[in-house]
């Protein structure tokens, strides 16, 4: 296990690549937003916006996926308020929303002017199939984001709506896989492909455990139909410089709240990903597979825009990684499993190549300096 010399991300990472000066490839692609022509990039999404606008009757130009989060926050704003869009947005409502998630998607509706619907799958469903998740590959949340993407699409075709707007390309963003269309244009019909589904086939997680008449939100429509309709999906941040932080800003000028009792246990950032609960136990998982997870994706994302040195990082990722996730207890309690089968079924994830046994506890062998 090797970190990253410029940022804290260690080579774990899966589609990550470590040059021969020991920088990453996340690190590499900041350097190349660095030489985009954004201003270009913006006058594109200019000219799509003006094609599409009013082209579907008086229904929406477009849809947004939302969460209440500071980034969806801001996709929702540019898309309505920056290029005059009549925006729609989907959320597909967490089963365990925080307050602050709440208020913000509340806030967010209110201030923007949009419109939103709300996709609500029946909880027997998906707490089955996150179950199944985390006992077959150690990652519950597989489930939701199959919701999100499928039932976004599901959305815009019912809507008719010629454009989806996702956010950021994670393989761009956070160093993993780019698929070719990705990086050409910006396109987000490959996204379904993308690395939060490389672990497993969906299929073979569902099998047995829900019937075929439970999934139709987690079903994608067939390419060809949405192609007919011709819909178009992209990233926001192909045409503009993603940046979390400022988003961020973004929100709170409208009253966006961050969390009231301050950063969660194992994070640095007290406005990231605080809508709902069952993420935080699902991306510790990560810690146990491959050596980070929250503090070391916060850290480096301050890093990569500049809000954040890599002597700072290092002190901050230390400090906290170790910590244990908040809500354990609504996670056990979701998922109808003891404490003890919990723990049984997570060390089964841990990587014996970078974990060890020091003075009793679990420790990385490599640690980050
Ligand atoms: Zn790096």
């Amino acid at each position: 296990m090797r970190y990253c010399k410029r940022c804290v991300l260690p080579d774990t990472k899966p589609g990550v690549i470590f040059d021969e000066e020991g920088i990453c490839s996340a690190c590499r692609s900041v350097e190349c937003k660095h030489e985009i022509d954004w201003p270009a990039r913006a006058a594109k999404l200019r000219k799509i916006c003006d094609d599409i606008r009013g082209t579907n009757g008086n229904g929406y130009d477009c849809i947004v996926p939302v969460s209440g989060g500071k980034d969806s926050f801001n996709q929702a704003y540019i898309m309505s308020k920056v290029y005059n869009l009549r925006v729609l947005c989907v959320v597909v409502v967490p089963h365990l929303q925080t307050v602050e998630g709440i208020e913000n998607l509340n806030l967010l509706v209110e201030k923007l002017g949009v419109d939103l619907i709300k996709i609500s799958t029946r909880p027997s469903t998906l707490q089955k199939i996150r179950r199944s998740a985390l006992l077959k590959v150690g990652n519950p949340n597989y489930a939701e984001h199959r919701v999100v993407f499928a039932a976004v699409a599901r959305a815009a075709y019912f809507y008719n709506t010629p454009l989806v707007v996702w956010g950021e390309d994670i393989g761009v963003e956070f160093g993993g896989n780019v698929t070719t269309s990705s990086a050409e244009d910006g396109s987000a019909q490959e996204l379904i492909n993308n690395d939060l589904f490389r672990e497993a086939g969906f299929d073979d997680l569902i099998k047995d455990v829900v019937s075929d008449d439970e999934l139709f939100f987690y079903r994608n429509p067939e390419i060809e139909t949405i192609g007919q309709k011709n819909i178009r999906s992209i990233y926001l941040g192909y045409y503009h410089w993603w940046d979390g932080i400022k988003h961020f800003h973004v929100a709170k000028s409208f009253g966006f709240e961050q969390r009231r009792l301050g950063p969660l246990p194992g994070n640095v950032l007290d406005f990231d990903n605080i809508d709902e609960k069952l993420c935080e136990v699902h991306l510790w998982l990560k810690f146990l597979k491959l050596g980070f997870w929250r503090p070391t994706d916060h850290c480096c994302y301050k890093i990569w825009n500049g809000y954040m040195s890599r002597e700072e990082a290092v002190e901050k990722v230390n400090a906290v990684q170790y910590d244990f996730p908040a809500y354990l207890d609504e996670f056990l309690e979701y998922h109808q499993l003891t404490e003890t089968e919990f723990f049984e079924c997570v060390e089964r994830f841990r990587n014996h190549d970078i974990w060890h046994k020091k003075n009793g506890h679990w420790r990385l062998k490599y640690e980050l300096t």
